[in-house]
């Protein structure tokens, strides 16, 4: 890792994965560890108060002469789909310095295993930093979509990560508001990201608001959010109102609630007018 005027990175240690190349890599990445080289390890101390970590890596295989590409895991055929590397998160860059956020499952030793990374077996890691919830959380932020998912288990993966980041654990109505927000975006509005969109929710049932409010970013404080009674969620996007009719669940297995057949959880149907 010397560059042109001399200057050097030196690795800290290395990533193990079960992923040996990148098409092994599911978007979202693969649990994994984090081997720092012994001599790194007094820099652990105290690592444990941190729950999310940013994982700073070298992607010594990626290419360094590309400005705009299409990010991996959306439709390439959109006519929007290209985009400047430094407008997305691909490894193509002049500098392949990857960052990923990965949540700390356990530390032994010099061995840190997280929950996930996107980076395959023998990736140099060139630095480690905790998330600070302080400075690095923003929750009204937003991004306009990169672009179309290129499959439907795309987006429910990724729509899964965002709701359990915001309730900080899996349970079977997160996996509910998953599905909802999954048939909104795949179904009716064929894959696209609404710049907005205005929720109603039951207010007895928390976790299920919790993962809408983390997928949608919708907030009390904003009027973007509205508790009501009953079972039904309701979406409004564009001056139309879609609600999900919410089936009694049995069991708290949010894996089941993920693989199951969409009609046995909700039923939509389209309101015309507010
Ligand atoms: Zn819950």
């Amino acid at each position: 890792m010397t560059n042109e005027t001399g200057w050097q990175l030196r690795p800290i240690g290395v990533v193990r994965s079960e992923a040996k190349e990148r098409k092994q890599l599911p978007p979202l990445g693969l649990p994994a560890t984090i081997e720092l080289f012994p001599e790194y390890e007094p820099g652990l101390l105290h690592l444990e108060k941190h729950t999310h970590l940013w994982v700073l890596v070298w992607l010594h295989a990626a290419e360094r002469d590309l400005l705009q590409v299409v990010p991996r895991g959306v439709r390439a055929e959109d006519p929007d789909a290209l985009h400047g590397v430094f407008a997305v998160r691909s490894p193509v860059r002049p500098n392949p310095i990857g960052l990923t956020l990965t949540r700390i499952e356990r530390v032994e030793g010099c061995r840190i295993h997280v929950a996930r990374l996107d980076f395959i077996d023998g990736t140099p890691v060139i630095d480690l930093k905790p998330y600070f919830v302080s400075r690095d959380m923003v929750y009204s932020a937003a991004n306009a979509q990169i672009g179309r998912p290129a499959s439907r288990e795309n987006l429910r993966e990724s729509l899964w990560e965002q709701a359990l980041n915001f309730h900080g654990e899996p349970c079977a109505e997160l996996a509910l508001a998953v599905r909802i927000i999954e048939h909104f975006r795949w179904e009716v509005l064929e894959g696209r990201d609404p710049a907005t969109v205005v929720v109603s929710a039951p207010r007895q049932r928390g976790c299920l608001v919790d993962g809408l409010m983390g997928m949608t970013r919708v907030s009390l404080g904003r009027r973007t959010l509205d508790l009501i009674e009953g079972d039904s969620v309701i979406l409004e996007h564009e001056g139309v109102r879609h609600r999900y009719d919410l089936r009694p669940q049995s069991g708290d297995d949010a894996g089941a609630v993920l693989g199951a057949d969409q009609a046995t959880l909700f039923e939509w149907r389209q309101v015309s007018g507010a």
